[in-house]
């Protein structure tokens, strides 16, 4: 028999827009756990922000946690269930809005994935920077609710730059509506900052006003192989002061990292030879293809004369702009290689990172049962992720490695989480970089919004 808070949600949304018992098992809490039975006491299907709200003030009325579902690509299990809660799926608010070509925006319902306003902001000869490897996945309302970063951050900013104006749904209901297009707005707290990033704990965003940028008309890359962290920092300097506001992209891959991207199980070759420490990886976007390329090239070759490049190879087409950045985003090439894998993303200042990876990559392969330690990054925006190879999943060893890696954060005033979020699974590590006194108001913050705990229970705090 179904209770009476299931019959409720079937009356405000619809019955065909709630699933229950077996039809949620079928679902699955991640995309890489699809093998897995979804544990949730329903599954809803809301086409419309009222559905939302109706949602909402019934799960209020009635106690119910709820958990937001966008694409399911989280790296933090910010998604998981404990069984009791009730599953808000963005799926069907799929609607890009509007695009407006002369103020540049463009409004869309949540569950639109990255991909398709990125395609879609191309057709109108803008652009939406914010690009990683989930795009054919992430919907736009969970990357919001994470503060996605990715590839462009240097030059665009995080998904907190690129949104003006956001619609969500308050724990008991209440709408909060600041669909505005406008850039500038001091007209007190900007509200909707405190639901970028709160991974689904303030509230449901329902629809977002995204800031598009002019489409950029050249893009050029150069792969350059680096032997020592100091030179690393030097390619970024001379790189970012000499293409001058058009650097757009600065990413470095450990060589063992590379190894893997460009190996067994890569669908390509590796663009320079192995004999280098660092890869370094640079797009400049600006409005000449010829004349934008020459002074790369230009760079390049200035680099190499002082000797903090030690070699280096550009792209001359798009077949190979679109080789160097499949070498970088296909992730799964090195996941591949890992029995089990865990990951990290970590910041820190830009001068420690050479540094505070040797140390980690030492020490965690001296621990029984992690095989490899593979780091890779957003290095000017101070961001490293490392995939930790495993024998096993055992927690014990888990914690082991999560230990080793955040130990040196808090003394050098990094963070335990640049992008993906703390989820479920970074909530104890917290404390390393957040004082006592920025948590205590998080939580003030949290039972003002939602007094009951209803909202993604057990995540972040
Ligand atoms: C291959 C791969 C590469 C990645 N690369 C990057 C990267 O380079 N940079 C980066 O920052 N991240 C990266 N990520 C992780 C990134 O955080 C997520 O891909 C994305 O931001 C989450 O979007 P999603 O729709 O999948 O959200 P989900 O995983 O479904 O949800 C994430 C969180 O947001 C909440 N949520 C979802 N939708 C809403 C909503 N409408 N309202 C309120 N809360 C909501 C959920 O409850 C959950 O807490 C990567 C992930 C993968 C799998």
């Amino acid at each position: 028999m179904q209770d009476i808070l299931i019959n409720k949600l079937i009356e405000v949304i619809g019955t065909e827009n709630v699933l229950t018992g077996s039809d949620v098992a079928e679902r699955y809490y991640h995309i890489w756990k699809m093998e897995e039975d979804l544990q949730a006491k329903a599954y809803l299907l809301p086409k419309t922000t009222e559905d939302i709200s109706a949602i909402m003030r019934t799960c209020h009325l009635y106690n119910q946690s709820v958990i937001v579902y966008g694409g399911l690509t989280n790296l933090v299990g910010a998604t998981e269930t404990r069984g009791d809660e009730v599953i808000i799926s963005m799926e069907r608010m799929n609607q890009i809005l509007e695009t407006d070509t002369i103020s540049r925006t463009m409004t869309v319902e949540a569950g639109v994935i990255l991909e398709n306003i990125q395609k879609a902001a191309q057709e109108e000869g803008l652009l939406f920077p914010l690009n990683f490897g989930a795009k054919g996945t992430a919907q736009i309302g969970g990357i919001i609710a994470t503060n996605a970063g990715g590839l462009r951050v240097l030059r665009y900013g995080m998904t907190r730059q690129n949104i003006l104006g956001l619609e969500a749904v308050l724990a008991d209901g209440t709408v909060i509506s600041s669909l505005k297009k406008i850039i500038k707005d001091n007209s007190a707290y900007d509200l909707k900052q405190l639901f970028v990033g709160s991974e689904g704990t303030l509230g449901v965003i329902t629809k977002a006003v995204l800031k598009l940028s002019e489409a950029p008309k050249s893009r050029n890359s150069a792969f350059i192989g680096v032997n020592d962290f100091d030179h690393v920092v030097k390619l970024l300097k001379h790189m970012d002061g000499g293409l001058a506001g058009m650097l757009s992209g600065f990413e470095l891959i450990w060589n063992p990292t590379y190894r893997a991207l460009t190996g067994e199980f890569a669908s390509v070759k590796a663009p320079l030879p192995y004999d280098y420490k660092y890869y370094v990886l640079v797009e400049n976007m600006g409005s000449d293809q010829e004349a934008d390329r020459e002074r790369l090239e230009g760079l390049v070759a200035e680099a190499l004369e002082k000797g903090f490049a030690l070699d280096a190879v550009i792209a001359y087409t798009e077949s190979d702009l679109q080789w160097f950045w499949t070498v970088r985003e296909d992730v799964h090439a090195m996941v591949a290689t890992c029995p089990v894998d865990q990951h990290f993303d970590i910041s820190l200042p830009i001068p420690e990172i050479g540094r505070v990876i040797d140390n980690i990559v030492a020490e965690v392969e001296q621990v029984e049962g992690c095989l490899k330690c593979y780091p890779f990054g957003h290095i000017a925006d101070g961001n490293i992720h490392l995939v930790m190879s495993k024998a096993n999943d055992d927690q014990a060893l888990t914690d082991k490695i999560n230990d080793i890696v955040y130990a040196p954060l808090k003394a050098l005033g990094g963070s335990v989480s640049a992008e993906h979020g703390i989820g479920s699974h970074k909530k104890r590590y917290l404390h390393l970089c957040r004082t006592d006194e920025e948590i205590t108001l998080m939580r003030t913050l949290k039972s003002a919004l939602d007094p009951k705990g209803l909202l993604n229970p057990g995540k972040v705090l």
